[in-house]
């Protein structure tokens, strides 16, 4: 899977980092100052590197945990985001990432404690506010995690805090970590979602819908707490009947108690973003619509966006009237 890995002298003795390398039998290690000397090399092709990616083994310094983008957000008036990696194994097409980096190599921090001990420092300064914070915003929170051991790591550190709410969001089926634990209710496993036959032209390399759903269902049978992502919810041919289809696999499968909230975030790029990635790919239909430009973004109209919404939420209300449901947009 990844023929070559880089790794920065600093971290060359760690436990973690040798524990990491026994995973991969066969790789060419590379020894590295620092990270960044790969990674932020101009003009890299992330469109051809996605086909082979090295890794990249790294000690971050600083930013562990940050300030989410406003408007993101379940219910907490703070909201903080960490990523252990940057990029992802997986490669929808609408993904962010590839208009953000040059690289679609796999950075992996492994000095993991330094993030632990600044959530635990923001939850110290914060005792009287509702915090959220957000794993999985550089990366997909669990899809490497046979090879990262992070959810293991933080997870048992992280449960029955106090006035926080942890979110892993995932399109992954790699459950071992929670489903090794008893389910705590300040953490949600979150899951992204789009109509099947969206996802199979657009969610690359990921397991499939159905798959997904078998999962949130195994987790949700075990007691977890699960959060619903529609975002980005797409506007495409056919859209009321394939999302109606879609909740209808959802609420036929799991038991809406265990839903935790439901959020729905528009399509939307930076402007300077959206121009990288419809240059990698100028033949994708998707890029093709007539986006309206709102706010330095480029999305879906706002009346119809606000339609796709509604519509998804009515769905939502003849099932539940109890799911907290939230939207996820810049604007
Ligand atoms: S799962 Fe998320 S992070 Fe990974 S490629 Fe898809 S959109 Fe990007």
């Amino acid at each position: 899977m990844v023929n070559t890995i880089y790794i920065e002298e600093k971290i060359r003795t760690f436990d973690r980092t040798k524990k990491i390398l026994s995973k991969f039998k066969n790789s060419r290690h590379i020894y590295i100052k620092q990270y960044s000397e790969i990674f932020n090399i101009k003009n890299q092709n992330f469109r051809i590197q996605k086909s082979n990616p090295s890794l990249i083994l790294a000690f971050k310094h600083n930013n562990y945990v940050l300030n989410t983008p406003e408007g993101f957000g379940i219910g907490s008036k703070k909201n903080y985001y960490f990523s252990h990696m940057y990029n992802c194994i997986y490669d929808c097409r609408y993904c962010f990432l590839q208009g953000m980096y040059s690289s679609s190599n796999y950075v992996l921090f492994v000095n993991y404690e330094n993030f632990l001990e600044k959530i635990y420092k923001i939850i110290e300064e914060n005792k009287n506010e509702e915090l959220t914070f957000f794993s999985g915003y550089d990366c997909d929170s669990i899809a490497l995690e046979k090879i990262t051991g992070f959810v293991s790591y933080i997870l048992p550190k992280i449960i029955c805090k106090k006035n926080s709410l942890f979110e892993f969001r995932t399109k992954s089926t790699q459950l071992e970590p929670f489903l090794k634990h008893q389910p705590y209710d300040n953490i949600i496993i979150a899951f992204s979602l789009l109509p099947e036959e969206l996802a199979s032209k657009l969610d690359h390399r990921t397991p499939s819908i159905a798959k997904r759903i078998i999962s949130i269902k195994k987790l949700s049978l075990s007691g977890w707490k699960i959060g619903l992502r529609f975002d980005p919810l797409i506007y495409h041919e056919n859209w009321e009947k394939n999302y109606e289809k879609l909740f209808q696999q959802i609420f036929l499968n799991i038991d809406v108690r265990n839903i935790h909230s439901i959020s729905f975030g528009s399509l939307r790029f930076p402007k300077k973003m959206f121009k990288k990635i419809n240059k990698m790919y100028p033949e994708e239909k998707l890029f093709s619509y007539d986006f309206e430009i709102r706010q330095n973004y480029l999305s879906f109209n706002e009346r119809l966006e606000k339609e796709m919404i509604d519509f998804c939420k009515s769905i939502v209300e003849k099932n539940s009237k109890n799911i907290p449901v939230f939207s996820c947009t810049p604007f």
